[in-house]
């Protein structure tokens, strides 16, 4: 099977950015997982489901086939791209994502992802739930006053207006539900590279990770 390296941690700890660029440098496929979680919030959200109902969000992602084009997502033809990175799309992802019946609907999607010549998969259980078997697992953190600036700054550039102390709070609860649910909970895989990247620039986070890959 193609190899994977599984990049997980904590909400806005900078994996989308350092997954899709050793992707690009390795030549491989990249998987956004949070997309998934994110597009079912959305389509929950519109739908009126509720974030705690298992069966009725594990039917909705099962029936949704979302296409990654390059930088777009489309839905059922919608390019939906903009639209699930509002903060309440990513609240509700995080609310959804404790319900196991929906974690398990999304298995399959995130695995048929793998393909030659290797996939870079970013998210929060990749190297502990669903790529087990990745070659490199990589667990990048940094403090929540880093990841909430950096947040800000997405945020602003998408349009999107919120305050650092809100993004500091809403963080911080994010954080408390991926670590504490009980299904596959947020925490370094084994034999993980924890990389805490709060002083580290996007290129020596990137170099971080493929050195460790070709070592
Ligand atoms: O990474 P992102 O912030 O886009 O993910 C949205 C939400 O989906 C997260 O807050 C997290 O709770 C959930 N998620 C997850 N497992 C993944 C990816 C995301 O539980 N593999």
């Amino acid at each position: 099977e193609a190899p994977v390296i599984a990049v997980d941690g904590p909400t806005a700890s900078g994996k989308g950015t350092i997954a899709e660029r050793v992707a690009a440098s390795l030549g491989w496929r990249y998987l956004d997982s949070g997309a998934l979680y994110r597009i079912v919030a959305l389509e929950a959200l519109r739908a009126g489901i509720d974030t705690a109902d298992g069966p009725a969000l594990a039917a909705l992602a099962q029936g949704l086939a979302p296409r990654f084009e390059g930088r777009r997502i489309l839905v059922g033809g919608e390019d939906v791209t903009e639209a699930i990175r509002a903060e309440e799309v990513g609240i509700a992802a995080s609310r959804l994502a404790t319900q196991p019946l929906l974690r398990a609907a999304l298995l399959a999607l995130q695995r048929r992802a793998r393909a030659a010549p290797g996939l870079v998969a970013d998210g929060r259980d990749m190297g502990t739930v669903v790529f087990p078997d990745a070659i490199l697992k990589v667990y990048l953190t940094a403090s929540v006053e880093s990841r909430a600036a950096r947040r800000h700054k997405q945020l602003m550039e998408k349009g999107f207006s919120a305050t650092i102390a809100d993004l500091s709070k809403d963080l911080a609860e994010r954080d408390a539900r991926d670590m504490q649910r009980a299904e596959a909970p947020l925490k370094p895989a084994e034999g993980a590279l924890v990389l805490d990247s709060t002083h580290l620039s996007i290129d020596e986070t990137v170099d971080a990770v493929l050195g460790a890959y070709r070592r």
